[in-house]
């Protein structure tokens, strides 16, 4: 199996080189695999002038998997917005079109005391955030800068849901529920927003399908509250791109830190792109400070949705609660008083407990 490995920027190349190491552990065990790394994001800009280069996307093409860190620079963020870094990102979700973003929000028991929320709100807590990747305002067109008849300047996007994309991402949303508690919130703004309105017909005609799964519907603004009040009554939730964005990240502080949580990004075949959801943390970057957690959760849900090795993506789990029960914490997981370990060391943690 080709997976193509894109390190990207900032703690990207850092916590990717820990998960190589899980792979290459594996590969000592059997896994038979062949990696190959290409840039992405302003490791490419720098480069090649492109942050997703020709050869980087037939690599990825050519895979059977992709395995991204993050991407992103405080000294990009001038660059005119075709060739900055997170352009790459968007591209390369597009070009691969993978449509399903599955971000699940795990909380570690031993990580209780990490979350910013009181334990009894949220041990035990496990969701499943369904993203709609590669549409919404992110995509719609016509978008731009414009300077109206009275000299003010305006910026404009577009926000645009197609029938065939609600419907495509609401059935993975359906399937997974049953997989699960059978339980699904699907989340828009279809009070207010024309695209949201379309969103809950669309996914409410689909539902009628899927009699065993309850859907129930919230508005985004009451589900970023309904989280942090009663995060464990969500068990699916399924959302558009901009509302995911947003919610997926609100929703990794309740498991302690951004720097554990993973995600999948599949396509209609489950190929997919796997990245941690956190981005290149500028502020702690070159410094063996990031939490490489997210990434080899990454490469387990890899093993699990595309390579279809489901015993050793367990294995990998495992491995990585393992460390957690060893007391192994890097800084944004440690409670006060708790030794912390850097990058590497938690990278070599993992592949010790595999
Ligand atoms: P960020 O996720 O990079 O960082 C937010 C905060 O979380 C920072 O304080 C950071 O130190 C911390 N953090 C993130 N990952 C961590 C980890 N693994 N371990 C420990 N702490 C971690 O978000 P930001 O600061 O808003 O953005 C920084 C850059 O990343 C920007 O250029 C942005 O565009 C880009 N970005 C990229 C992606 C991506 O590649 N998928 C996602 C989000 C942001």
């Amino acid at each position: 199996m080709k997976i193509a490995v894109l390190p990207g920027d900032g703690i990207g190349p850092e916590v990717i080189a820990q998960a190589i190491k899980v792979l290459n552990a594996l590969a000592k065990d059997g896994l038979k695999i062949e990696i190959e790394q290409a840039p992405i994001g302003g490791a490419a800009y720098d480069a090649s002038g492109d942050p997703l280069p020709d050869a980087t996307l037939k690599l990825a093409r050519a895979a059977d998997a992709v395995l991204m860190g993050a991407v992103g620079g405080i000294r990009y963020d001038t660059l005119p917005r075709e060739v900055r870094p997170e352009q790459g990102l968007l591209r390369i979700r597009k070009e691969l079109g993978v449509f399903a973003n599955l971000r699940p929000a795990i909380l570690y028991p031993e990580l209780v005391n990490a979350s910013t929320l009181k334990a009894e709100f949220v041990s035990g807590l496990d969701i499943l955030i369904i993203r709609e990747l590669t549409g919404d305002v992110y995509f719609g067109k016509p978008r731009g800068r414009r300077t109206t008849n009275g000299g003010e300047k305006e910026g404009f996007d577009t926000m645009m849901y197609s029938e065939s994309e609600i419907a495509r991402i609401a059935h993975i949303g359906f399937k997974v529920a049953m997989k699960r508690d059978k339980k699904l919130c699907s989340v828009d703004k279809a009070n207010v927003l024309d695209t949201s309105m379309l969103w809950r017909e669309v996914v409410s005609g689909i539902g009628k399908e899927y009699p065993q799964v309850a859907l129930s519907h919230m508005l985004v603004d009451s589900a970023a509250m309904q989280l942090v009040r009663r995060p464990k009554q969500f068990d699916v939730i399924l959302t558009g791109n901009l509302f995911g964005d947003i919610l997926s990240d609100e929703a990794s502080m309740l498991t302690g830190s951004i720097g554990m949580l993973p995600s999948a990004s599949l396509d209609e075949k489950n190929k997919g792109l796997y990245e941690p959801i956190h981005g290149s943390a500028p502020d702690i970057a070159g410094k063996n400070l990031a939490n490489p957690l997210a990434t080899i959760l990454s490469v387990a849900m890899m093993l699990r949705y595309t390579l279809g090795k489901e015993s050793i993506a367990k294995r990998v789990e495992d491995a990585v609660k393992n460390v957690l029960q060893q007391g192994f914490r890097t800084g944004d997981i440690a409670a006060s008083g708790e030794q912390i370990i850097g990058t590497n060391e938690m990278g070599d943690a993992v592949v010790n407990a595999l």
